[in-house]
Order: C-alpha cells, then sequence, then structure tokens
C-alpha cells in the first residue's frame, strides 16, 4: 500500500495556526501592539478603518527590523525572543511564539515597511496570503509600520461570522485598552476612520486610568499594594459604591500582560462582598508582578490564560490587599442625617451654612474590617468599630433628630453608649405592612427592613461571639437527636468547637449522630435543623475558596435563619430595640449579604410628591 502522509505546506499550516491566534480583527490588532511594546516602543499609534476589516494600521517607534530579520519575521516559528526550551521559563515579552506575524501573512494583505535605528534605508515588505510579493529597500522611520488589509480575504468563514462593525469595534478598542492600560510609558493613539479615539500621553498608572475613563475616575478608585518575596501587586481598585451592574472593568495584568483568571478575580470579589450587592462587579486594575518561572503562560495560543505555581497564595495576597484598601478607605455608611447647625457645634464639627446635606461623613481612618480582628466587647455583645467617632457622632446627630425630642441637646459626657431611642418615648415607630420599620427623623421619614435590619445586628453578634469566644445557649429540657450523612457529619465536626459558641451544644452520639443539649438563644427545635443543615450548605459551598472565612459563614447563616422574617408583626419595644441595635453596629447600612437596610424619605420629596 502506498504511503499516505505528508507534511503540510507552510502556508496551510500557518492557515490552521491563524484560526487560534486570530480569531477576529480585535486579535490582530492585540498582537500587533504587543509586538510593539516588544519592540521597545516609546510611541505607539493604531489606525483602523471599518472595524478593521478594510485597514489595521500599527506604526512604532521600537527597535525596527533589519532586512533579513523583515523576511523572516513571517516565517512559522520565528522568533527573537527565545531560543531554548528554558527561555520559556523567563519570559519577559508579551510575545515569544513566532506564530503571529505567520498566522497573519497568512490571511490577509499585509505591507511592512521597518527601519533599525543605526541604518538610513528601511525595507519594505508586501505579503498577500503568505506569499511574498515585493521585498526592496525603502525610506521610511525608524521603528515599524505594518498594516493589514483585507483580513480573512481567503477564509470566507471567519469572514462571515464576524459581527457587526460596531462589536468588532468594541473588541479592538477593548485590546487597545487592555495593552495601553498597563503600558503608561509609552504614548498610545487610536484613530478609528479618521477619527481619534484616545491619545494617551505618557504619566503614572493612574494617570493612564484616569486618561482612558476620564476625570471623574479620580474619585472613584483606591489604590492597592502589596509586595511580598513571591508577588508583587500593585494598581487600584473600584470603591465599593462605584461597583458595576456588570463585569467589565475588571484587569488582571500579571507581569504587564493581560490575563483572565477566574479564581483571582473571585479573590477580589470576596473583599467586597459586604459593601456591595451580591449581583455588582467591582472594577478592578490589578499588576501582579512576579517571577516568569512561578507561572506558566504558555497554555493557550492566545495567551490570556496563565497558571501559577501556587494560585491559592497569590490568592490569599491578593485577597488580603484588597481588603485592606478597601477597609482603609471606607467611607461610612451614606446615610444621610441632617444634624442641627447647634448639633454641629456641640460635636465641635466645622458648622457650614450649607447644613442641608452633611450626608456622608468620611473618616479616612474607619476600617469596617478592623472589627473582625478587633472587636471590644461592649453592652449586649456587639460589635464596636474601633474607630466609632463617627458613629458617636451620627448616633447623637440622629437622636436630635427624632422628632419631639426636646430634651436637652445631649453632650458627649452625657451621651449613652448605645440606646439612641432610649429616651424617646414609646409610639415613635411604626411598622410598614409588617415588612418596614419607619420613623420620623428631622429630615424626613426614615424606613428600615426589619429583616435585613435584623440579619445586620445578628450577623455581628454571632462574629463577635465566636471570636471573642462568648458562649450563648439555652438548654434544653428533652435533648434532642438529630443525624446527617456521613460527609456532612464530618463537617459538623470540624466546626463543633464554634457551633457550640453559637450555641449548639451538642455531642456525638452513634454513627453520624448528634444529641443536642442546648441550642443558641432564641432558637427553637425546627430550626436549629434547618440551621444546621444550611451552615452545611453554605460551608461545602465556601469552603473551596481561600477567603473562605468560617466564622463569618457561621454568623452569616445563623443571622439569616433566625432572623426576623418580613410578614412579621412587631411591637413599640420591638422596633424600638431593633432600631438601637442597628445603629451599634459596625456597618448598620448594609446587610451582611450587601444590600441596603434603610433609607430616608427627605421632606422636600415628601413635598414634591404631594403637589
Ligand atoms: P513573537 O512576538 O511571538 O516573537 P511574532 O510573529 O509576533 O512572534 O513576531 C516575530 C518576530 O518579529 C518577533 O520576535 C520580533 O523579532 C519581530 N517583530 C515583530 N513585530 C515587530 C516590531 N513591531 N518591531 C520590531 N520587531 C518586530
Ligand atoms: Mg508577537
Amino acid at each position: 500500500m502506498l504511503s499516505i502522509i505528508k507534511q503540510l505546506p507552510d502556508s496551510v499550516a500557518n492557515q490552521i495556526a491563524a484560526g487560534e491566534v486570530i480569531q477576529r480583527p480585535a486579535s490582530a490588532v492585540k498582537e500587533l501592539l504587543e509586538n510593539a511594546v516588544d519592540a521597545g516602543a516609546q510611541e505607539i499609534n493604531l489606525i483602523i478603518k471599518d472595524a478593521g476589516k478594510t485597514l489595521i494600521q500599527v506604526v512604532d517607534d521600537g527597535c525596527g527590523m533589519t532586512s533579513i530579520d523583515a523576511r523572516m519575521c513571517f516565517e512559522r516559528h520565528a522568533t527573537s525572543k527565545i531560543s531554548k526550551a528554558e527561555d520559556l521559563f523567563a519570559i519577559k515579552t508579551m510575545g515569544f511564539r513566532g506564530e503571529a506575524l505567520a498566522s497573519i501573512a497568512a490571511i490577509a494583505h499585509l505591507e511592512l515597511k521597518t527601519r533599525v535605528h543605526d541604518e538610513e534605508l528601511g525595507t519594505k515588505i508586501i505579503i498577500e496570503g503568505s506569499s511574498l510579493k515585493t521585498q526592496e529597500a525603502c525610506q521610511c522611520d525608524a521603528g515599524t509600520n505594518i498594516m493589514i488589509k483585507n483580513l480573512f480575504f481567503n477564509v470566507p468563514a471567519r469572514r462571515n461570522f464576524l459581527k457587526s462593525n460596531a462589536a468588532e469595534t468594541r473588541h479592538i478598542y477593548e485590546e487597545f485598552i487592555r495593552v495601553a492600560m498597563v503600558n503608561p510609558d509609552i504614548e498610545f493613539s487610536l484613530t478609528n476612520n479618521d477619527k481619534i479615539v484616545y491619545k494617551l500621553e505618557k504619566g503614572s498608572f493612574k494617570f493612564r486610568l484616569v486618561s482612558i475613563y476620564g476625570k471623574i475616575y479620580d474619585q472613584r478608585i483606591i489604590h492597592i499594594e502589596q509586595k511580598t518575596d513571591l508577588v508583587s501587586i500593585s494598581g487600584f481598585i473600584g470603591k465599593p459604591e462605584f461597583a458595576k451592574k456588570t463585569r467589565g472593568e475588571q484587569y488582571f495584568f500579571v507581569n504587564g500582560r493581560y490575563i483572565k483568571h477566574a479564581y483571582l478575580n473571585h479573590a477580589v470579589n470576596n473583599a467586597y462582598s459586604e459593601l456591595m450587592a451580591d449581583d455588582a462587579f467591582p472594577s478592578y486594575f490589578i499588576k501582579i508582578d512576579i517571577d516568569p518561572a512561578d507561572i506558566d503562560i504558555n497554555i493557550h495560543p492566545t495567551k490570556t490564560e496563565v497558571n501559577f505555581k501556587d494560585a491559592r497564595y497569590i490568592y490569599a495576597i491578593l485577597h488580603a490587599a484588597a481588603k485592606q484598601s478597601i477597609g482603609k478607605h471606607t467611607l461610612t455608611p451614606t446615610i444621610d442625617f441632617d444634624v442641627d447647625p447647634s448639633m454641629e457645634a456641640a460635636l465641635n464639627t466645622a458648622p457650614t451654612s450649607n447644613v442641608k446635606q452633611p450626608e456622608v461623613r468620611v473618616n479616612p481612618e474607619y476600617n469596617p474590617f478592623e472589627q473582625e480582628n478587633k472587636t471590644s466587647t461592649y453592652k449586649e455583645g456587639y460589635i464596636k468599630p474601633k474607630s466609632d467617632k463617627n458613629w458617636e457622632e451620627l448616633y447623637a446627630g440622629l437622636k436630635n433628630q427624632i422628632e419631639d425630642n426636646i430634651t436637652t441637646a445631649p453632650t458627649r459626657e452625657d451621651q449613652p453608649e448605645l440606646a439612641i431611642s432610649k429616651k424617646i418615648s414609646s409610639g415613635k415607630f411604626f411598622q410598614l405592612h409588617n415588612k418596614y420599620i419607619a420613623t420620623s427623623v428631622r429630615s424626613g421619614l426614615m424606613i428600615i427592613n426589619q429583616q435585613r435590619a435584623h440579619e445586620r445586628i445578628l450577623y455581628e453578634q454571632y462574629l463577635n461571639q465566636i471570636s471573642n469566644q462568648i458562649k450563648a445557649s439555652q438548654q434544653q429540657l428533652f435533648p434532642v437527636n438529630i443525624s446527617f450523612s456521613h460527609s456532612d457529619a464530618e463537617i459538623i465536626k470540624d466546626l463543633s468547637k464554634d457551633l457550640k459558641l453559637l450555641g449548639f451544644d451538642m455531642e456525638e452520639f452513634g454513627q453520624n449522630g448528634f444529641v443536642l443539649n442546648g441550642l443558641p438563644v432564641g432558637m427553637n427545635e425546627s430550626i436549629s435543623k434547618n440551621t444546621l443543615e444550611n451552615i452545611i450548605e453554605n460551608y461545602k459551598k465556601e469552603s473551596t475558596s481561600l477567603s473562605f472565612d468560617k466564622n463569618i459563614i457561621l454568623a452569616r447563616t445563623m443571622a439569616s435563619n433566625l432572623s426576623i422574617k418580613a410578614g412579621v408583626r412587631l411591637g413599640q419595644e420591638e422596633m424600638e430595640d431593633i432600631f438601637d441595635k442597628l445603629f451599634a453596629c459596625a456597618i448598620p447600612d448594609k446587610s451582611p449579604g450587601g444590600k441596603g437596610v434603610l433609607t430616608i424619605l427627605q421632606l422636600d420629596d415628601i413635598d414634591k410628591l404631594i403637589k
């Protein structure tokens, strides 16, 4: 029988490779921009027409190529960036596979002009579908000017697969931003259909971000930084209140290369968990610098994925760094307690003529996360934020706001620790549809979601109980038997110490069974089973992530199971109690899941409503 195996001609092999590397015009843009960065350019200009379908041009002032290299660069596996296998573990350049230009040349009409700085003449090359049409000496600027025309001219399937010009243009902008963002010491421009879209001057990383997104970002981002022997993390993350409804402004750069990384994404997202709705996406622009030997970037043809030798470690560092930054810069909740001017003076804060809107009181020192480590019990075991000066002010302000509270304005000395409403006679709270607690405050009407408020209260209480080892249990008259599957029983055993602190006084009984001698205060038998099951479920769900914090999961689950639900009728005293305890919390305006707890209907707005 005849042998039938043949080596594919290079042009075919290149087309196949192109299928992997160049999926759309934006992929070609990415490759060309990265080549220009690798060439050490100070200035890179991208010009596109018709979403890159007609023209993609990149002009750089980098090192340029000699006439021999100018021809060589279109060969498959032709690269100046690595030469031996070991080099793969020390990659400092964007490219190294030596297949981008060969791939692009296989599926487009391409014109290259390039000159190295110490030569007078450059080289011009024209290639169409892998075949060389022209190579000649030419006059041109030092650096490289490469034009791609008629992309996919010989791959109709790909061409037809392309999306609308608007969509493809968006992809190109995105690739441009990914390269430009992390190279702020290079000047970039992007011209689309003869219109300049981006012109990015050199500057700091922050300056580059602001140049891309606009001045307003100056106020929206906070610095993040963490250096260890193994990794250096730096960049910016968005303030929680500017989290987006869609994923989008989320950028990781590993050694200057944009990458996607679901696991690390989780590390950042998680750092916001308390302060952001569950369905929101924080912005981040984070550079991770690491020894190239500790990563593998060669796992995907487009190099947008990377394997870390020690992903868990990086996760932990990143998570901690993000959390710290958020904590450092977090704003006290944006509840607008408008404060009586005399009160304000009493509190020694600079009175202004515009006292109507002291909406946000920001204490740069205030760190809501500090409570997790440095809790101090005070009154009924609630957590008191370390730097609670602002809250005292807020209580004081609030106190004064409660209508009819005409007792003498309290001074700091006689300010009770808690009990904002204690001095206020009953009858000042009313319940709306068994769901909201409403109370009149000076600026209008405060409405509190009873369930979320109570969750917040319990959450902080339980966290405090666990971290300060305060046990609170009520003994059962008749012990309860309860059993689980083997693996679930293992989890319960793992957690038994913490469960005890929460009030689950339990002993192992038989195989996978337990006897409950005592239950958390206020919990009945039926809820207890449910709660333990929820704890197991949440534990399983979260335990794979490194940021996973057992205490938080326990406290959250307890809080959601034990909280007063919507639909429950509350008496005056109960409402008052919730009100007091809520404002003794570290973060009263967010539920443990990050949802809003309260709002104030402004008097002005009410006036407008009733015309
Ligand atoms: P890689 O970037 O993986 O090396 P490419 O196919 O993108 O592979 O490029 C091949 C080679 O061509 C590069 O290694 C580099 O030596 C040269 N080259 C490509 N673009 C430029 C440029 N803009 N300036 C200077 N040299 C370039
Ligand atoms: Mg390249």
